[in-house]
This record gives C-alpha cells, structure tokens and sequence, in this order.
C-alpha cells in the first residue's frame, strides 16, 4: 500500500474545473443514464458530447456517480497520481502538492470574486477570460488595472503548479 488511495479524496481538482473545464464523452458511455443522474450535456464545436465543469456529480470531495462515471473519467489519472502509483514520490509529498495547488486556486477564485465575477458554476479558466476580456471600469481604472495584474500572476503561479505537478 503506497497511500495513493489517499490523493482523490483529498483533491478534486479534476472534477471541480481547476484542470479541465468541460469533459467529453467517449464511444460507449450511455448517454441517457448519464443524463438521468444528472450531468447536463452539450454538443460542442466539433460535435463531440461534452459536460462542463465544475461537475454536477462532484460533491466537493467525492464523485457522486463513481460507479457509473464515463470513460474519460474512469480513464483519467493525473501526473501526481502516476508518481505515487511508480513510488517516484510518496503520497504524503503529493498531498502537500495537492494542497498548494488547492491553495492557489481558491486564491484565483477569490479574486474572481473581487471582481465581481462570482458565477462559481462556471468554469475557472471562463471565469477568467470573462474578466480579462471586459472592458476597463474607467471609474476604479486604478483598482481594475491592480487586481487584473493580481489575478494575471494567480493564475500563472497556479498554471505553472498544474503543468509541473498533475499534468505531466
Ligand atoms: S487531479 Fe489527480 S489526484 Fe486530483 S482528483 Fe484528479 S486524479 Fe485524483
Ligand atoms: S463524473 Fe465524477 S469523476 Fe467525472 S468529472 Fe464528474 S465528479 Fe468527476
């Protein structure tokens, strides 16, 4: 036992919008059922049957669908997970991974709120394209230009946690 039964339980990160915005569904999953138990799916761009994240089955700690879950996520394991699984690091080194990068993205999510942006339904990496895209509030130029260069750097020190720790 090398604890990696730990990490899910403790993170979510793939289910609650922090990787991945939307998940599609793969040849095979049942769609009705899927449906029934309450994801909301959508055809994106390239017709392809997507539902979005933050999952409507994440119950903030565990997935409330486990054992019907689709393909993708029965499928999906991240970086960190992988390294626990070939003992390159120990599952208490990935908890604290798991939790700088919860850390960070709650910050990202405070800021969202800062801003006015508080549609916790929608996706973090929408989130903050919507408030980067809108325009300048000229009337708090000076506060909207700080917290957009706030933001700008949350977003880059989580990205780069991401990137190094779960997505490779
Ligand atoms: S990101 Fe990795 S450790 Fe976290 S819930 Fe997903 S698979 Fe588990
Ligand atoms: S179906 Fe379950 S495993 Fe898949 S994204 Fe939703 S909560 Fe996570």
């Amino acid at each position: 036992m090398n604890g990696v039964e730990q990490l899910c339980p403790n993170c979510g990160l793939c289910c609650d919008s922090t990787l991945f915005a939307d998940v599609e569904l793969r040849a095979g999953d049942n769609v009705q059922r899927l449906k029934k138990l309450g994801l909301t799916l959508a055809k994106k761009e390239q017709g392809k049957l997507a539902f979005a994240q933050p999952c409507a089955c994440f119950d903030g700690k565990l997935c409330g669908i486990y054992h019907d879950r689709p393909k993708r996520c029965r499928l999906f394991e991240c970086g960190l997970l992988k390294k626990v699984q070939a003992e390159e690091i120990t599952a208490d080194a990935a908890l604290k991974k798991i939790k700088t990068a919860k850390i960070q993205a709650e910050k990202v999510r405070a800021l969202l709120r800062t801003t006015g942006h508080r549609d916790e339904q929608m996706a973090l990496t929408h989130r903050y394209t919507a408030v980067m895209s809108a325009p300048i509030d000229l009337k708090a130029s000076e506060n909207d230009s700080e917290l957009r260069g706030e933001l700008m750097l949350a977003v880059s020190d989580l990205m780069q946690t991401l990137q190094r720790d779960f997505l490779r």
